[in-house]
């Protein structure tokens, strides 16, 4: 195969225009036939007002060697494309069907690669099925009481179901995995677009549909998936769980097994203290809090493309700043033309996040900037302690907007913070977009006075990269506090906890953070079930 890097082409150009470029730039001859695959589409915008679409694609044609030479272009050269491979099976007999707890992107995937693979896999989620949890959703948004097991953390899809879909990751692929990811998302119902934009996202709209369809295969392919259904307690004997206890509708059921997956999201407190008290080894890590900001859309597309109508998708951004403390401070879970959303799961607590459609067509361009928190400001070295720290943060800012989205503006925030006086009058005359009941109310009681210094200090850095970014007219809402776990559940090479057959999995036990990487590490732990063990369907 040959891999052609760099092809660049005008936004709003053709597919023939894109065809033309790759005979140009491989030299082919007239008639000559040839097919091709886009591996990455990225936005070039360095060179404002010049912005160009820059392509990376695969050829497919006979005698690829003598094209590579022929083109004498350092663009071009031949590649192995890699091709994800399911390890071999063990020989391990399972007595009972395994386990996976939680249908967020790590339990699904991890359901997903067991099912395909003979391996009947049994799903449990305490929240409800996507389209009952939307209405349970949107009720509570539309200032309804709180549902504690369903709700933007809880339910079918996981924390990433009511979210904009990024599906960037940070993680190296040299097996195919990322690749994987993305195909089944295709296959369930994603746009085929994620496979090759350099900035791939879903939308919320169409994530409900794509958990829908994976559910549906799980199950078409032997699995088995129950709503509604919490667990509540392991049972562990001669080092190895040997069951799982769970609620389901009032009932207490105990579900036989001696492999379960622990996928369980960073909000699942209540699970993280019943496995602390069953010994599961576990410790605190750091992670991230801070503040959702909110600027006109426009105006992060005049930063990144320039004045003038642009042919591009609305745009985004990621900003890195230091503070003279240590403490990073960065933009986190950009969401171009998107809303904020109450994201809270418990009661008397408040959590925000961003979410967006696949069009991204909202007026307001939104990110949390998060400034880091190390176990050290938990004020504790107990390994729950990030969750107390989160806690407490979660009731100040439900005390803030007295149970609403407490916004305030950037320039009341910072003189607060800097001790200075208010501006008097904050023009700038634009709303929050926000899914879930809010007020103007003082942010800034949020966060200990160090974390709104480091927050003020990074917001001045931002306003050099993208001019407007820290005017007074920003808008704050918080508390952006479920930015990752902050625990880790430990787990060995093979995938388990010190109890055998426990196999913590995704963002809740520490590895990873966002979708994709929540999905990969699902598919690593199927893997890690697989090399040990035999598929059910071969036992028959
Ligand atoms: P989760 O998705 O949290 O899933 C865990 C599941 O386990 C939940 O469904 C929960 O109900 C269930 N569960 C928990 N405890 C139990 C129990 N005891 N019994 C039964 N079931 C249980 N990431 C991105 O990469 N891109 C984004 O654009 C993005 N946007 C986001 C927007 C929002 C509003 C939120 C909240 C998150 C967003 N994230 C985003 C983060 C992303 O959603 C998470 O990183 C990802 O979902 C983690 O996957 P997971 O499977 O590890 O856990």
């Amino acid at each position: 195969m040959i891999r052609i890097n760099q092809l660049k082409l005008s936004p709003g150009h053709t597919e023939g225009e894109l065809r033309d470029k790759i005979k140009r730039t491989l030299r082919l001859p007239e008639g000559e036939s040839f097919h091709y695959e886009i591996v990455r589409q990225s936005i070039d915008a360095r060179k404002k007002p010049d912005i160009y679409y820059s392509y990376t694609v695969d050829v497919g044609l006979q005698g690829e060697q003598a094209a590579v030479k022929r083109s004498r272009s350092k663009q071009v050269s031949i590649i192995v494309p890699v091709q994800y491979r399911f390890p071999r099976c063990g020989q391990r007999k399972l007595q009972h069907r395994p386990i996976v707890i939680g249908t967020g992107p790590a339990g699904l995937f991890c359901g997903c690669m067991l099912a395909r693979h003979g391996y009947s896999p049994i799903l449990l989620e305490r929240g409800k099925d996507v389209d009952s949890r939307k209405e349970e959703v949107d009720r509570f948004w539309e200032g309804g009481s709180l549902n504690p097991e369903c709700n933007v953390q809880f339910g079918e899809g996981g924390a990433g179901t009511f979210s904009d879909g990024k599906l960037n990751t940070l993680v190296k692929d040299k097996e195919g995995l990322n690749k994987e990811v993305l195909s089944i998302f295709v296959e369930a119902g994603a746009q085929e677009s994620i496979l090759y934009d350099g900035k791939p996202h879903i939308g919320t709209d169409i994530l409900m549909n794509v958990v829908k369809n994976m559910r549906k295969e799980i199950i078409d392919n032997g699995g088995e998936v129950r709503f509604d259904t919490k667990v509540s307690d392991i049972v562990v004997r001669d080092d190895g769980i040997r069951a799982v206890i769970a609620e389901c509708e009032g009932e207490v059921l105990k579900l036989e097994a001696e492999v379960v997956v622990f996928a369980i999201g960073h909000s699942a407190r209540d699970t993280f203290d019943m496995l602390y008290r069953r010994q599961v080894p576990m410790e605190a890590k750091s992670f991230a809090v801070g503040m959702r900001v909110e600027h006109p859309q426009k105006m992060i597309d005049v930063s990144q493309y320039g004045e003038g109508e642009h042919k591009l998708p609305p745009a985004s951004y990621k900003l890195t700043a230091q503070t003279e403390e240590g403490r990073g401070v960065y933009s986190f879970c950009m969401c171009p033309g998107g809303y904020v959303v109450n994201a809270a799961s418990e009661e008397g607590r408040l959590a925000v996040n961003g979410m967006s459609y696949s069009e991204r067509n909202g007026k307001n361009a939104n990110s949390a900037i998060i400034v880091s928190v190390t176990p050290k400001d938990y004020g504790s070295e107990h390994p729950l302690a990030g969750i107390a720290f989160q806690r407490g943060l979660e009731e100040r800012a439900f005390v803030s907007g007295q149970g609403k989205i407490p916004v305030e503006y950037y320039g009341n925030f910072k003189a607060h913070t800097k001790k200075e006086e208010k501006p008097s009058a904050i023009g700038g005359g634009y709303l929050p977009q926000i899914k879930g009941q809010w007020k103007f109310a003082d942010v800034h009681d949020i966060m200990p006075e160090s974390l709104n210094r480091a927050f003020v200090e990074g917001m001045e850095q931002f306003e050099r990269v993208i001019p407007g970014y820290a005017q007074d007219s920003v808008l704050l809402s918080g508390i952006e506090s479920r930015t990752s776990s902050p625990v880790r559940i430990i787990r060995g090479g093979n995938g388990q906890s010190m109890i055998n057959g426990l196999y913590p999995c995704g963002e809740g036990a520490g590895y990873a953070g966002g979708i994709m990487s929540a999905a990969m590490d699902g598919i690593k732990i199927a893997e890690h079930i697989a090399r040990e063990y035999m598929p059910i369907e071969e036992e028959k």
